[in-house]
């Protein structure tokens, strides 16, 4: 039987737009991802409220970050959901690539007697953020609304006007800063007339999530040029669940289109298994594409919009980047902006909007959807 996570779905939430009269201005984070709940938690830590929206009605779904690295763990651990967390996951500490039929690499992750975590987890980022939501919920510092995106900033000297789309219509928050975690196609990024510079690569890679109950150790696999996939690369991944994620690499020749399509899918990883010497049943339970970019903002921090995530950069996912390194922003973000709300540190400044330059009053307008420069 399947044991692929759905998440649940939550309702479109209801509130009234922010009045001058409110005093306790809250931090706003826009985007219930990782980066911004792992914000939102390590702010509440230090006593900070936060409001959390997030345009979508559930966590993400499907295969994005599954391998998580020792220090998310230990960043989980101190943000309140590690332990939940590590009852689900699947530990690994090393991998081995294999160029054609030949192994030509094994390596092995520091594991010593003294390590409480192992170096690595699997676990799809589906359930690592619906821990994250349970936590986030327990905590009365922090209100997340649901079905809530972003429409327009106002930016003031000591505050930030935030419209918002709801399904009861148009609503406004007042925030004292805004932490945009609204991922790699950041809307926020647009409304403030940002673009990420950098590169976007060839590569582009078939990513599928199959059930398949084989007893293959939960190591990092990689083949280059394997005979059941000539000229390609292929990396695969053991999920809690029997879930396997296998990538492959498509040649420049191939048409991405067909080559999406669930026969040729399933065709490619037949071709695969069956290399392996596999006899047992697998589904196919969830399929994407993907292709790599190194690009990043010149600036995460303008005035009192704060970028983190996917939203400030886009890494390569190979080599376990992107939720890890996105972890590591909302630690570093949530204790500097947590020292900077209680008078311990000095306001972060920018290149791009010096404070004398602050929009006091104006809009900066919805801008039409530019092309992605991602
Ligand atoms: C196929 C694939 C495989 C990956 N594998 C790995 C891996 O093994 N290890 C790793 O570390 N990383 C991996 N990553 C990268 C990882 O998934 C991302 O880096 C990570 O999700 C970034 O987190 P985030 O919170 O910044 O953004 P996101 O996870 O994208 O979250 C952004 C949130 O903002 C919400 N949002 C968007 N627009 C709005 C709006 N207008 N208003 C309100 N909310 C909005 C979205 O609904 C979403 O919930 C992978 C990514 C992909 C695509």
């Amino acid at each position: 039987m399947s044991t692929y996570y759905q998440p649940p779905k939550y309702p479109a939430s209801t509130f009234e737009s922010m009045t001058p009269s409110d005093e306790t201005l809250p931090v706003v984070v826009v985007g219930a991802g990782p980066v911004g709940m792992a914000t939102a938690l390590g702010l509440a830590q230090r006593g900070i409220p936060v409001t959390v929206i997030e345009a979508a009605d559930q966590v993400s779904f499907g295969s994005r970050a599954i391998c998580i690295s020792r220090h998310s763990l230990e960043a989980a651990g101190r943000l309140g959901f590690g332990e939940q967390l590590e009852k689900i996951v699947l530990p690994w500490v090393g991998g081995r690539s294999y160029y054609r039929d030949e192994q030509v690499l094994h390596f092995e992750m520091p594991l010593r007697d003294f390590d409480v975590r192992p170096p690595m987890i699997n676990v799809s980022q589906s359930e690592f953020e619906q821990i994250m939501v349970d936590t986030l919920e327990q905590n009365p510092l922090i209100t997340l609304y649901w079905q809530t995106s972003i429409a327009g900033i106002l930016r003031g000297d000591d505050e930030v006007t935030l419209e918002v789309d709801t399904a009861d219509g148009k609503r406004h928050l007042r925030a004292r800063y805004v932490v945009a975690a609204d991922g790699g196609r950041s809307r926020m990024r647009e409304l403030a007339g940002l673009r990420l510079q950098g590169t976007s690569y060839e590569g582009r890679y078939v990513i599928a999530d199959i059930h398949w109950e084989s007893d293959l150790p939960a190591e990092r696999m990689v083949w280059f040029d394997p005979p059941s996939n000539p000229g390609s690369t292929i990396i695969m991944h053991k999920q809690p669940g029997n879930i396997w994620r296998i990538d492959y690499q498509l040649d420049p020749s191939e048409d991405a289109e067909i080559e999406t399509q669930e026969d040729a899918i399933r065709a490619r990883i037949t071709k695969h298994l069956d290399w392996l010497q596999n006899d047992l049943p697998w589904t196919l339970e969830w399929k994407g594409f993907y292709s790599a970019r190194a690009l990043a903002l010149d600036e995460f921090t303008h005035d009192r919009l704060l970028f983190a995530g996917d939203a400030a950069h886009l890494v390569p996912i190979f080599g376990v980047r992107g939720l890890n390194s996105g972890m590591e922003d909302a630690e570093t973000l949530a204790w500097q902006l947590a020292a900077v709300i209680h008078g311990n540190a000095t306001r972060p400044c920018c290149r791009h909007t010096p404070p004398s330059a602050t929009m006091r009053g104006s809009r900066t307008s919805p801008t039409p959807a530019s092309p992605r420069s991602s």
